[in-house]
């Protein structure tokens, strides 16, 4: 299994156009080491040259630029994209769908309250439907395996596999509380786990941290891309940025006493990497005492272009 990372803070990417906070001055004055971030995207492969989008970030048109795997080829008329599997309907998950919107047949993979949050709630994604095909939908079923790719042949287990696991989330400011209110809270927000030849990938680039679900995911995954939006909880109310913590936004924060960093993980097995990264936090800046501890208590931070073959 093939992943790649096309693009890796959080919404509003690093820097964010309307920023002074110390980050984001300070990489546009030269003074800050760090590398800029587009916005949270990321593709799987299972070998074959189809690739499947996790989420649609607002930055996608220039990421598959900017990907030579995910162009069309010279003497072909189709797209190595076809597929996308939706974690919540956030605008900054869902927004890239109108970049692929142009008359090809896609489907997407979300939970029945994200697909009806975006087939309901808000007609400007109709424009999807006007491919013929039109726009395919499945949903994903908390906790049972669905299967992405047949394998090759009668019997061999090179198919790629994901299962959905509840992160308990809300649902996006935008939906209405009618609809709120008929959808099951579980499905506004999922992890992903992919399987391919018995290798396991975990993907939750947004989590509250409530539940075992997510941390049973992580350890028995070979890497798991997991949410490092903020270092604190206040981090926004310090930066004069919002009136709501981290936890109110549905992030744990990385640092303080029930922090990801002190959460308690299987040792040896996963490689953990922090993805969605808000340009507040930080780990950006390579020389900070966070970036330090990040790295010295066993993470890795995800980087625009990062690649793992698992
Ligand atoms: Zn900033």
């Amino acid at each position: 299994m093939r992943v790649r990372v096309l693009g890796s803070a959080a919404g509003g990417g690093f820097p964010q156009w309307n920023c002074g906070c110390p980050n984001c001055s300070g990489f546009r004055n030269g003074t800050l080491k760090a590398r800029p971030r587009m916005q949270t995207q990321v593709a799987v492969s299972s070998g074959s040259s189809h690739w499947f989008l996790l989420n649609a970030s607002p930055d996608l048109r220039q990421q598959i630029f900017a990907t030579p795997e995910l162009s069309v080829a010279p003497s072909s008329l189709a797209s190595p994209i076809s597929t996308i599997l939706l974690t919540s309907a956030d605008v900054d998950c869902v927004m890239g769908l109108l970049h692929l919107r142009e008359f090809q047949p896609l489907h997407i993979y979300s939970t029945l309250s994200v697909r009806r949050i975006l087939t309901e709630e808000n007609s400007l994604f109709r424009v999807l439907a006007r491919s013929n095909p039109p726009v395919r939908w499945d949903s994903l079923s908390l906790d049972r395996i669905t299967p992405l790719a047949p394998p090759t042949s009668p019997g061999a287990k090179d198919g790629l596999f994901c299962k959905a696991v509840p992160l308990f989330g809300g649902f996006p400011d935008y939906v209405s509380d009618s609809l709120k209110g008929s959808l099951p809270p579980e499905e506004a927000v999922i992890g992903l786990q992919f399987v391919h030849k018995e290798k396991r990938l975990f993907y939750a680039p947004s989590f509250s941290g409530l539940g075992e679900d997510w941390q049973r995911s992580v350890d028995e995954s070979d890497l798991a891309l997991l949410d490092g939006t903020f270092w604190k909880d206040d981090e926004l109310i310090q930066a004069k940025r919002s009136r709501k913590t981290a936890r109110d936004m549905g992030h744990l924060p990385l640092s303080g006493e029930r922090g990801m960093l002190k959460r308690p993980f299987r040792l040896g097995k996963t490689r953990r990497v922090l993805i969605h990264i808000n340009n507040t936090n930080p780990v950006l800046n390579e020389e900070s005492p966070e970036h330090r501890a990040v790295r010295e208590a066993g993470w890795e931070i995800a980087y625009d272009g990062m690649e793992f073959n698992l």
